[in-house]
C-alpha cells in the first residue's frame, strides 16, 4: 500500500521493509575477514585493459617504450560515457595488444602491458581542495579525470551518478555485500570508516541529496560499529542495518528494503529521486578528491577453501590472477575452479593471466564440497522453486523456455531485463539448469539484434539524407541554369547589335534551307529537258515542257514496251508448238482425229469397250492350249488385262471429257504401260516353264 508520507519522512522512521524471494546460502565470509587489508606484492608486469567500465574506452595516450609513472593517465576519455585508465605503477609500456579480458567470455580486449621498474614512483597527487564550493562542475570533471567507476560490480562511471540531472533526495551507500565469501567492503569499512564517510559527504554535496542511508548487512557487526561511530555527528547520514539475505545488495532490492518503494520495470532509481553508490566507490572518491589519487588499486578478496592464506589485498589494477593467487598460496584440488567474483554472480576464470579490473572484488578458489560444480542439466520439472526464489518477481522457468526457443519478444514481454542475474533461481533449481547462463546469452543476443537494428536505421537515415541532399543540389543546379538562361535572354533583349546578329543568322539559315529544297527541282528539270531533246530535236535544250506532254510521252513509252513484250511472247509460243503442229499435219492422224472429232463421246466409248473385249477373246483363244498353270497365269493376265481394259473403258469415259491433246498423251502412256506389263508376264511364263523343266 502506497504511503502518503514523502520519501524522506518514510525512511527517517528507520523502518526496514522486505523484498520478495531471496535465499540464504552459506556465507563463508569468516575465511577472509579476520585480518587487515594487506598490500599485494609488486608484480613484474601489469595488464591494464583500456576499457574497465560501462561505456566507451578512452583514447590511448602512450606508445610502446614510453616510461610511465604510477597514476599517469594512459588513456583520455572519448566522447560519451567514457573514463580514463591510469598506470598502476611506474615502468615502461612494453606492449599494446589484445589480451584476455576480465569477462565471462574472456574475449580479448585492447590492453596496455606495463613492465614495472620496481620503484613504484607516482605522479604528484592532484587533490581538489575546494570541493565544497557550490559550483560542482569542476569537481565532477575532476572525479571523471581520476577514472572513478562504481566498484560494486557494474563499473558505471561515477561522474554521471555523482551529478545526476534529476533532483535527488536520497543517497544510499550500499555496503550490504550480500554475496558469500566476499569481504572486501567489510574490511574496507573496518579499517577506513572515516575516509569512507568523507567520500559520502562529497557525494552528498555533488548529488544534492538531503539524506544518506548507509546500508550494512547485519552479518558485519564490526563494520557497523565503526561506521556508526564515524558518522555519529553527521545529521544527514543514517546507518541502516538490513537482515542478511541474498541478494539484499541488489540495487532495486535494497531500495525496496530501505524505502518500501519498487523501482518500476525499465526505470532507474533516479526516477524515484534516489541514487546509490557502493561503499568502495565512496572511498575512491575521497582518495581522488581529497588525496588527489586516481583509481589505480582496489581491495580484492582472495579466498576459498583452496587458498592457503585467504585475505583482502590492496591490489593494483592490472595485476594478474596468477600473481594474486601465488601471493596467497593455493592448495589446488583436482579440477580446481577459480572464480572471479562470488559463487552466485561470479564467472569461471578461463586463464590465470586474466587481470584484476575496477569491477573485480574477489578471486575465489572454493572446494568442491562447499561450492560443488553444477551437475548435468536435466529437464525442467516445473516445480516453481525458481519463481519463489526470484527477488525480481520474474518467472524464471518461462524465461528459460523462451530463451531456449530464442523468442526475444516473449523474453522482453516477461521482463528479462529486470533480471539482475543474482543466480538465486539456479541455486534452488533441482534440475541443475544453469538458468543465468541462458538469460545472459539471451540478453546478449537481444542487445546485438538491437545494435544491428540501430545500425541499419542509421544507414537508412544516412541514405535518405544523401538522397535529399542530391535532390536539393539538383534543384539548385536547375534553378541556377534557369536564372542564367533568363539573364542571357534579358541581356540579348537589351542589346540591339545582338538582335541584328541573330536576325542575320536566321536569314542565312532560311536562305540555306530554301536553296536546299530547290536543288532537287532543278535536277529534275534538267533530266526532263534531256529526254525532250532525245524525243524531239525541235525542242530547245533548256525549254520548259508542259507536264501534260510529259504524261502523254510516258504513256506512249509504256504502250510500246507492252506491245513489244506481247510480240515476243507470241514468237516464243510459236516456236514451242512447232513440232506438235508438224505431227498433227500427217493425213492418218488428221483422219483419225477428224473421225474421232465427228463421233460422240458415247460412240467412242462403246467402240473402245468392244475393241477391248474382242482383243481379250482373241488372246484367250490363242492361249487355251497352255497348261493349267499357264492357263491360270493367262487367266490372271487376262483378268488383269480385262481389268485394265475395263479401267481403260472407264477411263475412256472420262477421257471423252478431255481435250484431244490430253487424250493422246494418256493413250501413249497407257500403251507403254501395257507393253511393259506384257513383257513382264512373258518373262514370268518363261521362268515358270524353266522351273518345270528342271523338275
Ligand atoms: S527450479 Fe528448475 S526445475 Fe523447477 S521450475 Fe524452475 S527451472 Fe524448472
Ligand atoms: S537470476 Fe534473474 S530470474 Fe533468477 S532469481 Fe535472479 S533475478 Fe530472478
Amino acid at each position: 500500500m502506497q504511503s502518503d508520507l514523502t520519501l524522506l519522512e518514510q525512511v527517517k522512521s528507520g523502518k526496514i521493509w522486505g523484498f520478495p524471494g531471496g535465499i540464504h546460502p552459506p556465507e563463508r565470509k569468516h575465511l577472509s575477514n579476520q585480518t587487515p587489508i594487506a598490500q599485494a606484492n609488486l608484480a613484474t608486469h601489469y595488464y591494464v585493459p583500456v576499457k574497465q567500465h560501462s561505456g566507451k574506452e578512452g583514447e590511448v595516450l602512450v606508445k610502446l617504450g614510453d616510461k610511465v609513472l604510477k597514476g599517469q593517465p594512459l588513456t583520455k576519455p572519448s566522447t560519451g560515457l567514457s573514463l580514463p585508465v591510469h598506470a598502476p605503477t611506474s615502468g615502461e609500456v612494453k606492449e599494446i595488444k589484445p589480451h584476455i579480458s576480465a569477462h565471462a567470455s574472456g574475449a580479448p580486449e585492447l590492453t596496455l602491458i606495463i613492465e614495472a621498474d620496481g620503484k613504484d614512483d607516482s605522479v604528484p597527487a592532484q587533490p581538489f581542495n575546494d570541493w565544497q564550493a557550490p559550483e560542482t562542475d569542476a569537481l565532477i570533471e575532476h572525479i571523471k579525470s581520476m577514472g572513478i567507476a562504481g566498484l560494486g560490480g557494474a563499473a558505471f562511471p561515477t561522474y554521471i551518478k555523482a551529478h545526476p540531472a534529476h533532483d535527488i533526495e536520497l543517497l544510499i551507500i550500499n555496503a550490504v555485500e550480500c554475496e558469500p565469501y566476499i569481504t572486501a567492503d567489510d574490511v574496507l569499512m573496518r579499517y577506513h570508516a572515516e575516509e569512507i564517510i568523507e567520500g559520502v559527504e562529497i557525494l552528498l554535496h555533488t548529488t544534492g541529496a538531503k539524506l544518506c542511508l548507509f546500508a550494512i548487512e547485519d552479518n558485519k557487526p564490526e563494520a557497523i560499529e565503526v561506521i556508526k561511530k564515524a558518522c555519529e555527528h553527521k545529521n544527514n547520514i543514517d546507518v541502516r542495518v538490513v537482515p542478511t539475505k541474498y541478494p539484499s545488495g541488489g540495487e532495486k532490492q535494497l531500495i525496496q528494503l530501505l524505502t518500501s518503494q519498487q523501482v518500476p520495470s525499465k526505470k532507474l532509481p533516479i526516477d524515484l529521486s534516489i541514487v546509490m553508490q557502493n561503499v568502495g566507490t565512496a572511498f575512491a572518491i575521497k582518495k581522488a578528491v581529497i588525496d588527489g589519487l586516481p583509481l589505480t588499486e582496489r581491495v580484492v578478496t582472495v579466498t576459498g577453501e583452496s587458498i592457503t592464506n585467504p585475505q583482502n589485498l590492496w591490489t593494483k589494477l592490472g595485476t594478474t590472477v596468477e600473481d594474486l593467487v601465488a601471493q596467497c598460496g593455493i592448495t589446488a584440488e583436482k579440477d580446481q575452479r577459480l572464480i572471479m567474483g562470488g559463487p552466485m554472480m561470479g564467472f569461471n576464470i578461463l586463464d590465470s593471466q586474466m587481470p584484476v579490473v575496477k569491477a573485480t572484488n574477489c578471486i575465489l578458489a572454493p572446494s568442491k564440497y562447499h561450492v560443488p560444480p553444477r551437475g548435468v542439466e536435466q529437464a525442467c520439472i516445473r516445480c516453481g522453486d525458481c519463481a519463489a526464489a526470484c527477488p525480481a518477481e520474474l518467472l524464471p522457468q518461462q524465461l528459460l523456455w523462451y530463451s531456449k526457443s530464442q523468442e526475444h519478444e516473449k523474453l522482453e514481454e516477461y521482463d528479462l531485463f529486470d533480471c539482475i542475474e543474482c543466480g538465486a533461481c539456479a541455486y534452488v533449481c533441482p534440475s541443475q539448469i544453469p538458468l543465468v547462463q541462458y538469460y545472459r546469452n539471451s540478453k546478449a543476443e537481444i542487445r546485438q539484434a538491437e545494435e544491428d537494428k540501430a545500425k541499419a536505421e542509421k544507414a537508412r537515415i544516412r541514405f535518405e539524407q544523401r538522397q535529399a541532399r542530391l535532390e536539393r543540389e539538383k534543384q539548385a543546379r536547375l534553378k541556377r541554369h534557369q536564372e542564367a538562361a533568363e539573364r542571357r535572354r534579358q541581356a540579348l533583349n537589351q542589346d540591339d547589335s545582338a538582335k541584328d546578329k541573330i536576325a542575320a543568322a536566321l536569314a542565312r539559315a532560311k536562305a540555306k534551307k530554301q536553296q536546299q529544297s530547290e536543288a532537287p527541282k532543278e535536277t529534275g528539270k534538267l533530266e526532263d529537258t534531256s529526254t525532250a531533246v532525245d524525243n524531239s530535236t525541235d525542242a530547245a535544250p533548256n525549254q520548259a515542257i508542259d507536264p501534260k506532254d510529259k504524261v502523254a510521252a510516258a504513256i506512249a513509252r509504256a504502250k510500246a514496251k507492252k506491245e513489244q513484250k506481247a510480240k515476243q511472247a507470241l514468237e516464243n509460243s510459236k516456236s514451242e508448238q512447232a513440232p506438235y503442229a508438224e505431227s498433227k499435219s500427217s493425213p492418218t492422224h488428221e483422219a483419225q482425229e477428224q473421225a474421232t472429232d465427228e463421233k460422240t463421246p458415247e460412240q467412242i466409248k462403246k467402240e473402245r469397250v468392244a475393241a477391248a473385249i474382242a482383243k481379250a477373246k482373241a488372246k484367250k483363244a490363242k492361249e487355251s492350249s497352255n497348261e493349267n498353270e499357264q492357263a491360270a497365269a493367262d487367266k490372271s493376265t487376262m483378268t488383269e488385262e480385262s481389268i485394265t481394259d475395263k479401267q481403260d473403258v472407264d477411263a475412256s469415259e472420262s477421257q471423252a471429257l478431255k481435250t484431244p491433246e490430253q487424250i493422246k498423251k494418256e493413250k501413249v502412256a497407257a500403251a507403254i504401260a501395257k507393253a511393259k506389263a506384257k513383257k513382264q508376264q512373258a518373262k514370268h511364263n518363261a521362268d515358270t516353264l524353266t522351273e518345270q523343266g528342271n523338275e
